[in-house]
């Protein structure tokens, strides 16, 4: 480590524990963050920043908005990929939190630990169908490999059908499902046993089963398709792939991660279609925006596998009792406020206007697809969602485009947003395409 490494940690680390920051040490501070993850991180993150200023670095959370270290304000229309649901730093899940760090930090791993329970109590309560029992990890791909384990022990099968353009996260089990070659190739061999089939094409599923059902322990599915592009399923979809892994004694893992917890208009995205897995899994917003958890539930038939070792699936940090407690708070909120209902409502006119751009500037945008508050719009080409997301951030509207489809842009903004923020979202969307418009003209 050089002298001015040195350096350059500890005036980062005195500046990022300040409460406020002058405009000086605020420039100072992006500075320092970007050399930072020059030195320590990897330079590779920078590629993709526009240009090093400080409102590239975030300082405040605040319901809707995210704020960054020269104080510019964002409409949060990314909402971390789903993550806040309630904004952020919403009070009543950090109060919680802190309540029980007043007596609890991480668990003992050993003794039994009340939030645990009545966390997974609730989870059981709210789920589709027999969804019974829960075990907590720190992110949704270690959950999706929780859940691809107990498809292996329930069934004493070994292959797993998952859909073009799915993403079920970076683990070498959840990557084996997820379908993007670019992310998947350097990494290969990946898990034996998974199958890709084309997304939303119940024929082929069919003729699949026919053949090969037998094999099959579980077929993995977003409900709606999150990082493929916001992509809608027909409505025959996910109910025939119910009926049809039944048939042949193979399980359904609705991975929730993204959609789950009112994102769509719904608790769970299931419901729109009224399918209930055998295995679900969650993540994102399950923390309420305050802490990482994510989940695997299963049915008791599912779950049998696990009673001759409970301890195939384990890990050191989730479900410690402030962890639990934040989730428990954030599930009763969403649940009193009724934000699934909020969701739908805002959404549906979110869409209608997105479409009325759309009338505007057919030969900008392709298609406006969501239901709830998971919105993509889909650009003409890929270049111009990479553009469109540019010219948002120039407009102070944060978003980013959908990973395994990149001409698509998300729009996810926490589920409390109001309509004048909305309001203003279209207005800021508005001028950046007519911007683009007056470009090409
Ligand atoms: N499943 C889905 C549907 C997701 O959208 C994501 C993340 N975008 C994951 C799994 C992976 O979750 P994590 O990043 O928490 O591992």
């Amino acid at each position: 480590m050089t002298a001015s490494q040195t350096e350059l940690i500890c005036r980062l680390r005195e500046l990022a524990f300040r409460r406020e920051l002058s405009p000086e040490e605020a420039r100072e501070m992006a500075e320092l963050t970007f050399a930072g993850y020059r030195e320590f991180l990897n330079p590779a993150f920078l590629r993709a920043k526009r240009g090093g200023t400080a409102h590239e670095v975030e300082w405040r959370g605040e319901g809707p908005w995210m704020i960054s270290a020269d104080g510019e304000r964002f409409i949060d229309c990314l909402g971390g990929y789903g993550v806040f649901a309630l904004g952020h730093r919403p009070k009543e899940v950090i109060a919680a939190m802190e309540q029980v760090f007043q007596r609890i930090g991480l668990y003992s791993q050993e003794l039994l630990n009340p939030f645990q329970a009545a966390l997974a109590g609730l989870l059981a309560e709210l789920s589709p169908g027999n969804l019974k029992y829960t075990y907590f990890h720190c992110g949704g791909a270690e959950s999706n490999d929780a859940a691809i384990k107990v498809a292996r022990l329930a069934t004493g099968r070994t292959l797993h059908i998952s859909f073009s353009r799915a993403f079920h996260g970076k683990t070498m089990g959840s990557l084996s499902a997820t379908n993007r070659p670019s992310i998947k190739r350097p990494f290969e061999p990946l898990v034996p046993g998974f199958v890709e089939l084309p997304w939303n094409d119940l024929e082929a599923f069919e003729r699949f089963m026919a053949g090969r059902g037998g094999e099959v322990a579980s077929v993995i599915v977003e409900p709606i398709q999150g990082e493929g592009g916001i992509n809608l399923p027909d409505d025959e979809f996910l109910p025939g792939l119910r009926r049809i892994t039944r048939q042949y004694g193979a399980l359904l893992h609705l991975d929730e991660v993204q959609t789950g917890l009112c994102r769509t208009g719904k608790f769970f995205a299931a419901q729109w279609w009224g399918v209930e897995p055998d295995l679900m899994t969650l993540g994102k917003a399950l923390g309420g925006g305050v802490v990482a958890i994510s989940a695997v539930m299963g049915t008791p038939e599912v779950w049998k596998g696990l009673e001759e070792n409970p301890y195939y699936i384990t890990n050191t940090f989730a479900g410690a009792q402030p962890v639990c407690a934040a989730a428990l708070r954030a599930l009763e909120l969403y649940r009193e406020m009724d934000l699934a209902e909020q969701s739908r409502e805002k959404g549906e006119k979110f869409v209608g206007e997105l479409r009325e751009l759309q009338n505007r500037f057919p030969h900008l945008i392709r298609e406006v697809r969501g239901k709830g508050l998971f919105i993509g719009v889909e650009m003409s080409s890929e270049a111009l969602g990479k553009k469109v997301a540019d010219l948002l951030f120039e407009r102070r509207v944060l978003t980013a485009n959908t990973m395994n489809n990149p001409a698509t842009i998300r729009i996810e903004p926490p589920l409390i947003i109001t309509e004048e923020l909305i309001g203003e979202v279209l207005s800021r969307f508005e001028d950046a395409l007519r911007s683009l418009s007056q470009e090409a003209a």
